[in-house]
């Protein structure tokens, strides 16, 4: 019996790092067979992450297959209402403490969605370990990505010793709190009270010291920071070239930014970025959003 389902392809002398990997973070679909293809092997995944891909894999005899559900933390979401799929994934897997179903769309200013807890512990609260740092996230209360881990690191690797940086929507505070390590200081702002407080959490567990987190609108920045950044994440990827103006004025000549957006085509934003001032240095696609649709990420440079 084949199961359809996301698989990432790497090379098979770097298969058994990245398959630990997977497993430390519990993104490893341990009831399928690794395919061999070549030089390469494509690792089963309990759901989407960056470069990975839709494949059929061999069942392993003898091991359940698991509804499909995705893993952030102790908490796995179901898409759908399945509560027998929810207890079984809850007991064949012993990290977790809570199976939800995902009930609607992440929708609204604050880019939460709804969720009903279907097995364990009643809470959508949790703790999300990444590359060192742990996040305390509660996915009804604020808006967490699991799947934009590989992005931070890719930024981290961008920061000059000393920068200083601006996260324009930074939720509970994972860019802001990763990129710390090197900045000199990063000003941190989200419109959600729930966001800050667990920004708030995260920056005393991770003990970080040179994050500012403000509860504010983005439209405001201007007019409430004295500073000007060498670097700005911009991560509302609904809302379009709306705040990149605000971002420009809050930018360093030759400062960088990097602009998050949905878009439809390649290039999409590229003679607004040019009107406002800057030049695209790159612009590459995070993930696939829908079909036609993708998050593309511009990393831009301000005259
Ligand atoms: N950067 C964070 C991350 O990767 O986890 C969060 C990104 S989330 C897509 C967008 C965030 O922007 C949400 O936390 C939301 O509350 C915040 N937001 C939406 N509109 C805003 C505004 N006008 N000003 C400031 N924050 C806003």
């Amino acid at each position: 019996m084949t199961v359809g389902q996301w698989g990432i392809r790497v090379p098979a002398r770097q298969g058994e790092e990245m398959r630990q990997a997977l497993l430390r973070e519990g993104a490893l679909d341990a009831s399928l067979r690794v395919i061999r293809d070549g030089v390469f092997l494509i690792l089963p995944l309990t759901g989407p992450r960056e470069g990975a891909e839709h494949y059929e894999f061999e069942a392993h005899p003898g091991r359940e297959v698991l509804p499909r559900h995705e893993l952030v933390g102790g908490i796995a979401i179901m898409q759908d209402n399945d509560p027998d799929g929810a207890e079984k994934i809850l007991t064949s897997r012993p990290s977790l403490h809570t199976v939800v179903f995902a009930e609607g769309e992440v929708h609204g200013e604050y880019r939460t969605r709804e969720f009903r807890v279907l097995a364990g512990e009643q809470t959508t609260r949790t703790v999300v370990t990444e590359h060192g740092h742990k996040f305390t996230v509660d996915l009804a209360g604020a808006y967490f990505s699991a799947r934009l881990s590989t992005e931070r690191q890719r930024l981290l690797e961008q920061v000059v010793d000393g920068e200083t940086v601006l996260d324009m929507f930074a939720g509970v505070g994972p860019f802001a709190i990763t990129l710390a390590a090197r900045a000199g200081m990063v000003v941190a702002s989200d419109l959600n009270p729930k966001a800050i407080e667990l920004m708030l959490e995260n920056l005393g567990t991770n003990r970080v010291k040179n994050v500012l987190p403000i509860l504010a609108d983005a439209r405001r920045l201007g007019e409430i920071l004295p500073w000007k950044f060498d670097r700005i994440i911009m991560n509302l990827p609904l809302a379009g070239t709306e705040f990149l103006p605000e971002a420009v004025r809050l930018c360093m000549p030759k400062g960088t930014i990097h602009f998050y957006s949905l878009v439809s085509a390649k290039g999409e934003h590229t003679a607004r970025i040019r009107e406002l001032g800057g030049t695209v240095l790159s612009e590459r696609e995070v993930r696939s959003y829908s079909p036609g649709q993708w998050h593309a990420v511009y990393d831009i440079v301000v005259k």
